[in-house]
């Protein structure tokens, strides 16, 4: 018995370690960004460069090797120090591994906690835990890069409405078949398709209301247009779920920053990590807040 628990301490870290190295690759992006456009692809040349070429201490240039690279242990073991110079590391590369290596952990723990409730399905365990790993990287990346530049990639808007177009018909992911509320179509794919689109406009008419109403100052556009991928890819019910806690994490945010007078109200806004916050919380959990007895009555109001 006691080698499972090994094996599921190795596989956890695994998973922490595959998270923290994503999000210094991440991290890594973001920072070169501000050499090379990823919206225009101006230069393909330097893009490419940017993106392949290998990890170096900003100080001393000097490449970094495999063990530099392990995340957020070789800092702690390196006492935030470049191995080669000795300078020090900013602290923020520490606390993105951290972050991502966190989220990827919590969502393999919870997917292992659900493994018998599904009846040991193997399927659903594996494309549910590498979807997730998929989106958890994209929207890590737009909320890191949204915080950094107060903008939202575009590119990253289109590139999760097309991956949404996709997964909504994979019917392990999110248990999409046995949620699907709507059947004023006879074919099955229609409602499908109809059900994740109503929920991806309802929620940008939304953010686009709060975007007008707020004089521009609540939220920003490049918001407005992130809601409906976010959405599209949830479907109705989780997508409340989404819409919910984003608010919720973000106006506490909000008022956190604003009692403490670090910032004032005309001051710019990143809003894209409690969107963030919120959508990854609805995937890792989906389960759970599926089986909420508000989305019951809601659907018997509804009649779908
Ligand atoms: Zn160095």
């Amino acid at each position: 018995m006691i080698e499972v628990y090994i094996l599921f301490f190795i596989s956890a870290l695994l998973v922490f370690m595959i998270g923290g190295s994503l999000a210094s690759f991440i991290a890594v992006l973001v920072y070169r960004e501000k050499e090379v456009s990823i919206n225009t692809f101006e230069n393909k040349k330097t893009f490419s460069k940017a993106i392949l070429g290998r990890s170096y201490c900003e100080t001393c240039k000097h490449k970094l090797g495999p063990f530099d690279l392990i995340p957020v242990l070789s800092y702690i073991y390196l006492n935030g120090r470049c191995r080669y110079c000795k300078n020090k590391i900013s602290v923020e590369y520490f606390f993105v591994e951290l972050v991502l290596g966190a989220i990827f952990t919590i969502d393999f723990l919870y997917s292992m906690y659900l493994l018998p409730q599904n009846g040991f399905n193997i399927s659903i365990f594996y494309i549910n835990l590498i979807l997730f790993f998929i989106f958890a990287s994209i929207i890590f990346y737009v909320s890191y890069y949204d915080i950094k530049n107060y903008l939202i990639s575009d590119t990253m808007v289109a590139l999760l409405s097309a991956l949404g177009l996709v997964t909504m018909f994979i019917p392990e992911f999110l248990q999409q078949s046995s949620n699907m509320l709507f059947s004023y179509f006879s074919n099955q794919y229609l409602n499908i398709f109809m059900y994740h689109l109503l929920s991806g406009i309802l929620t940008l008419i939304l953010f686009l209301a709060i975007y007008i109403l707020t004089n521009r100052k609540g939220i920003g556009l490049g918001d407005v247009y992130l809601s409906f991928p976010l959405s599209f890819i949830l479907g109705f019910d989780l997508s409340l779920v989404f819409v919910y806690i984003s608010f919720i994490s973000g106006g506490l945010y909000g008022l956190y920053v604003l009692l403490l007078r670090r910032k004032k109200l005309k001051d710019p806004i990143f809003f894209a990590p409690f969107m963030g916050i919120g959508f990854l919380s609805s995937l890792i959990f989906y389960s759970y807040f599926l089986s909420l007895p508000i989305f019951l009555i809601l659907h018997y109001y509804l009649g779908v």
